[in-house]
Order: structure tokens, then C-alpha cells, then sequence
């Protein structure tokens, strides 16, 4: 089967995501391994987004196949509430890794948000959600209303009213000892709002694709500290953040905060199975001992999906990839400030761990062409480059990635300022 001929079956019979049909040319790939996939020509590629930003414990990892294989090989069907090993084993994962306490599951990220959203206004009686400008929650109706995110543009008349907070960035601090900006603008906002009428704010861990923006040291302890004070519920989105992308579980834990609720997926499973899930506080958990909990989903738990998740935890755990992430994204960021010192079509490295950006002063795309022909799959958006691959890629991946980055850089002409 020749790659168009494949490509062209496909496209007549399923959409591909987020793009005109006609202009997609995607990849066909192989196989994969690690840190890299592999194209049918036999090529190699440096897999910079995780495939979705999701593939946290890397590619064809023998310990996620085997917990899917035993599960699909003892029941890979069954009803949400049936009571099973795996279903129970993920719960107490869940909860021992995030400081939480229970798991409501869901097929995807959107949903994931849907239900947090839901528990917050059944727990608070009260309907508002703030959220950041810069960011992105999902792509399902109700929650393309919540954030700021470019995705929501076409639907916009059909959307519920946003409270966004209007984030500068990057935040040119007011000098002294007051909020920095990002804190007073979630300030103003919720003094707008009416603070007894908002039943959560919703915030990502780190910022995903709007930026990788590392907030001010205020910003998170901050709204925690309202969100205390006002009864209003704090959900930390952790979708794109968690399962060891920033160098630590979750991205809050940089900031010593312990949400109301956190959201998880892409890397629960590192993208061997459909799930992700909202994960509350014993506060949250508690509510629904005598309140019916109206929420629920055909394939909820889905035994298969439970048994890559835990297949995932365990293996990120047991290779060490978290700290290890930790580490390498470090010598990652250090030798990107070091290219941004030298490339003066450089503006600025974000992110942290294996979360991270480099900001160009020209559109990203001639970086992602030269990037292509030095086998490096780079994620891109308007004048950013993203750099999240697998949490695998190791001190010897990171060398082999910095050095084609480097020459990459050198060819795509970022060593001359824009004119
Ligand atoms: N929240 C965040 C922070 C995300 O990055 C994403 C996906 N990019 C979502 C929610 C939505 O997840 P899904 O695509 O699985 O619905």
C-alpha cells in the first residue's frame, strides 16, 4: 500500500482534526520506539510533541502493552459501575499522586473539564467559572465558552458568557510590594464578577499551547488564598501538565498549592487508551455521599483504558521519569537560553521540564521545515516553537535534539534579526 493510496482512502472516509481537509498531508507512520517514531520510508523521527503532547512514558512501552493485553484477555468490556481490580487500582493511584481523594473518569480532556465544571456548580449552587484569556480547556461547546483560546472563534455567538482574566504577559511587574499584574488583573476580574456569584476558576497547571507561560510566584497561592476566602472552588487543569511534563506530577506542585479539583489526561496513559477524569478533594468527594452526583458516560472506566493508565503510572514511576524529566528539561532550558543568546531571531525560552518554548521574532514555520529535514517533528504555533517530547528522551536524546535544533536554527537564518 503506497502512502497516497492509503492517504486517500482515509480521507474519503474520516475527517482529520482541526484543519481544511484538502490541505492535511499527514504522516504515515511505521512504528515508534522511545523518544522517536518511525515514517513508512524507513525514516526515524525526534517525536518534539509526544504525538498530542501525551506519550509522557515514550512509545511502544512493553509494561503499558502488557496491562492492556492481561485486561482486554480477562474482561475488555463492562458496565461504569461493575467493581473491578484495575477500575480500583486506578482510583488509589489517582488519589496517592495528586494529594487528592477520588476520580470521576471521562473518555477525553473536554469532558474531563465538562465534569469538573458541573461538580464545582452542584457543590457551590453558583454558575460562573473565570478562566485565563490565554488558554485552553477542550474543544466541546461549554467549555470553548470558558476560555480565551482562538478555537472558540467560529462558534463564538453560540457560546455562554466568559469571565476571562485579562494575563500580560510576559508580566512587566509593578515594582514594590503589591500583586504582580497577573494577581491584580484575577483581582479586577473577580471584584467585576461578584465573587458570591462564581462557582470555580479554572486554571492550567502550566499553559499548554497558549504559551507555556510560567506565572509570577504570587499568582497560584494568590488565588488560592480568594478562592478560600470567597467558597469559590479552584480546578487546576492538568490535562496537558500532569503525569511529569513540567518535571514534578503536577504543575501546581511548583507553586505549593493543593487545588479543589484537578483534571487529567493526554499523559494518564500516555495515549495507549482514550481517558482522563477529574480527580476531588475529600471536601469535593464528600458532597456526593448523600447528593446524587449527575454525571455519567457510557464508556466510563472503560477496563482497558484503567489498564493503561495504570500501565502508564507505573512505568513512569518505575523508569524514573519524572525526575528525570526535571533534569533534562533543565540542561534543555539552559542550552536554548544559550541558542537565545546567540540567535538574535530568538526572543525568549518559556516552560519548564519537558514543557518548553522558544519564542521567534518571525513566524515558526521555516524553523518546523528545517527542523522536518533533520528528522526532528517540531510542534509549532503563530512565532513559537514547542519542545515536549516523550519523558524518556534522556541526556543522549537531548544532545542529539539540541545539535540538529541547533543546525536547524543556523539554516532556517535565525542567526539575523528579522528585518
Ligand atoms: N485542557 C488542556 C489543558 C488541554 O491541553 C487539552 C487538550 N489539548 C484539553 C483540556 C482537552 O483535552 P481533549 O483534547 O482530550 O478533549
Amino acid at each position: 500500500m503506497t502512502t497516497s493510496s492509503l492517504r486517500d482512502r482515509q480521507a474519503a472516509g474520516l475527517f482529520f482534526t482541526w484543519s481544511a481537509q484538502s490541505s492535511t498531508r499527514p504522516l504515515q507512520v511505521a512504528g515508534a520506539e522511545g523518544a522517536r517514531f518511525q515514517l513508512d520510508d524507513g525514516r526515524w523521527i525526534w517525536d518534539l510533541e509526544s504525538q498530542v503532547y501525551n506519550v509522557n512514558a515514550g512509545h511502544n512501552h512493553p509494561h503499558i502493552k502488557a496491562r492492556m493485553v492481561e485486561q482486554i484477555q480477562a474482561l475488555p468490556a463492562c458496565a461504569p459501575n461493575a467493581l473491578l481490580e484495575i477500575r480500583a487500582r486506578l482510583g488509589e493511584l489517582l488519589a496517592e499522586k495528586t494529594g487528592l481523594t477520588k476520580s470521576f473518569l471521562t473518555c477525553g480532556g473536554s469532558e474531563a473539564v465538562e465534569n469538573a465544571i458541573k461538580i464545582a456548580r452542584l457543590v457551590t449552587g453558583r454558575s460562573k467559572v473565570l478562566a485565563r484569556r490565554q488558554s485552553y480547556h477542550g474543544a466541546s461547546l461549554a467549555v470553548l465558552g470558558i476560555s480565551g483560546d482562538a478555537r472558540r472563534a467560529p462558534f463564538e455567538r453560540d457560546l455562554q458568557e466568559s469571565y476571562l482574566i485579562d494575563d500580560p504577559f510576559p508580566h512587566p511587574e509593578v515594582p514594590g510590594d503589591g500583586p504582580s499584574s497577573w494577581l491584580a488583573s484575577f483581582d479586577r476580574l473577580l471584584e467585576r464578577v461578584g465573587p458570591a456569584s462564581v462557582a470555580a476558576v479554572l486554571l492550567e497547571g502550566l499553559t499548554g499551547t497558549n504559551g507555556m507561560q510560567t506565572p509570577p510566584p504570587d499568582f497560584w497561592p494568590g488565588v488560592r488564598a480568594r478562592c478560600d476566602e470567597h467558597g469559590i472552588m479552584l480546578i487546576d487543569d492538568e490535562i496537558f501538565s500532569g503525569f511529569g511534563r513540567t518535571g514534578t506530577w503536577f504543575a501546581v506542585e511548583h507553586w505549593g498549592v493543593r487545588p479543589d479539583m484537578i483534571t487529567v489526561g493526554k499523559g494518564l496513559t500516555s495515549g495507549y487508551a482514550p481517558l482522563a477524569g477529574v480527580v476531588v478533594s475529600e471536601r469535593v468527594a464528600a458532597h456526593f455521599e448523600d447528593q446524587k452526583l449527575w454525571c455519567g458516560l457510557t464508556h466510563y472506566a472503560h477496563p482497558v483504558s484503567c489498564a493503561a493508565a495504570v500501565g502508564s503510572i507505573e512505568a513512569i514511576e518505575a523508569d524514573g521519569l519524572v525526575p528525570l524529566a526535571a533534569k533534562v528539561g533543565r540542561k534543555l532550558r539552559v542550552s536554548l537560553e544559550a541558542f537565545a543568546d546567540r540567535f538574535p531571531g530568538i526572543v525568549r525560552v518559556v516552560g519548564r521540564g519537558m514543557m518548553l518554548g522558544v519564542v521567534l521574532d518571525r513566524p515558526a514555520d521555516v524553523l518546523v521545515e528545517q527542523g522536518w529535514t533533520r528528522d526532528l517533528y517540531i510542534p509549532s504555533r503563530a512565532d513559537t516553537i514547542f519542545l515536549c517530547p516523550p519523558l524518556c528522551l534522556g541526556h543522549d536524546g537531548a544532545e542529539e535534539v539540541l545539535g540538529r535544533l541547533e543546525e536547524a536554527m543556523k539554516a532556517a537564518g535565525l542567526d539575523v534579526a528579522s528585518a
